[in-house]
């Protein structure tokens, strides 16, 4: 499976670093701990009023649109290229993904191509290995992997890793406008709360469990696949790092947490490849090319599955994906 994401030249050891502004700092807070307060805000109304079916309703259907944004536009169709789509969809994916408050589109894409090249080396932006001994270095490598990494200065050789994405002006307007969809992923349910309930009380609740609790959520589930995903789980590869296939997040993060398969076969647009390792992700490129408007998606084929199987005997051969020095 040859793999097309775009190359960088091997980065030297320690590249330079951007330090992070104190507007960067304080956004960075508010983002983390103002769906904290909405998980608090929402668990004081439960205990007033209990829990509406519309309340439910945008939960769930705010936490797929905007997981999904991550899972299947951010990830498998920006970073790893492992399917194409029309200009349209992929606008569609890029403002899905940017409501999911992870960081712009080139930015997120930049940081995990990088963290594909090295993957958990020193210069992987969130490893949560290389912070020292015993349980306090593991603790502290959980904490970094987790959220400690936002707010570490930033490689300032970011750019290089997304020539592709910024050829496309329609991305590029995506990537610049990410703070007006943060705005959209919180006004729609709120928007829909006030009008499914008939209610002012709607809206609230409506911004609070579809905005600001969906958030909570969708944040900490995909930095579980940096943090867990990196230390808990099976190993069936040899992907040349220490990701795992860690079925709680498999079904959680959409089919992200098979994560040891993702860095044997990065290209891959599905991760899980067993019959039963769920991967809502994959159920959804594979309905998007049922209906004409996904192409080009790429599988690993049986034999190089089998030549990454962590018992086999045998070198992997002639794979492109996987690759240690490579991009992904
Ligand atoms: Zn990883
Ligand atoms: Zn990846």
């Amino acid at each position: 499976m040859p793999d097309p994401t775009p190359t960088a030249e091997p980065a030297p050891h320690e590249t330079a670093t951007v330090p992070m502004s104190l507007g960067a700092r304080v956004a960075t807070l508010v983002a983390i701990l103002g769906p904290l307060a909405g998980l608090a805000v929402a668990a004081a109304l439960f205990w007033g009023r209990g829990f509406t079916w519309v309340d439910l309703g945008l939960l769930v259907g705010m936490y797929l649109l905007t997981a999904l944004g991550i899972t299947v536009g951010y990830h498998r169709l920006f970073v790893h290229r492992s399917f194409e789509t029309n200009i349209v969809v992929k606008f569609v994916f890029a403002v899905l993904g940017s409501m999911a408050v992870q960081g712009s589109l080139l930015k997120w894409v930049a940081l995990h191509r990088r963290h594909h090249q090295h993957s958990d080396q020193v210069d992987d932006p969130h490893t949560p290995h290389h912070q020292g001994p015993g349980i306090l270095g593991w603790l502290r490598g959980y904490w970094r992997a987790h959220i400690g990494w936002l707010f570490e200065p930033e490689p300032a050789d970011l750019p290089r890793y997304v020539p592709d994405l910024e050829k496309s002006r329609a991305l590029r307007v995506a990537s610049i406008l990410f703070p007006v969809w943060i705005v959209l992923g919180l006004v729609i349910p709120a928007v829909l709360g006030g009008l499914l309930s008939g209610t002012w009380m709607g809206v609230w609740t409506g911004f609070i469990w579809g905005g600001l609790v969906r958030l909570f959520l969708v944040h900490h589930v995909t930095w579980s696949v940096n943090s867990a995903c990196h230390l808990w789980g099976l190993r069936p590869y040899r992907s040349g790092d220490e990701s795992r296939n860690n079925a709680v997040f498999g079904v959680l993060a959409l089919g992200e947490g098979w994560h040891n398969t993702h860095h044997a076969f990065p290209t891959s647009a599905r991760h899980g490849l067993r019959w039963w390792q769920i991967d809502l992700t994959y159920e959804v490129i594979r309905a998007l090319e049922l209906v004409g408007l996904a192409w080009d998606v790429k599988l690993p084929s049986k034999q190089a599955q089998v030549e990454r199987e962590t018992h086999a005997e045998t070198e992997p051969s002639g794979l492109s994906s996987g690759s240690r020095r490579g991009l992904c």
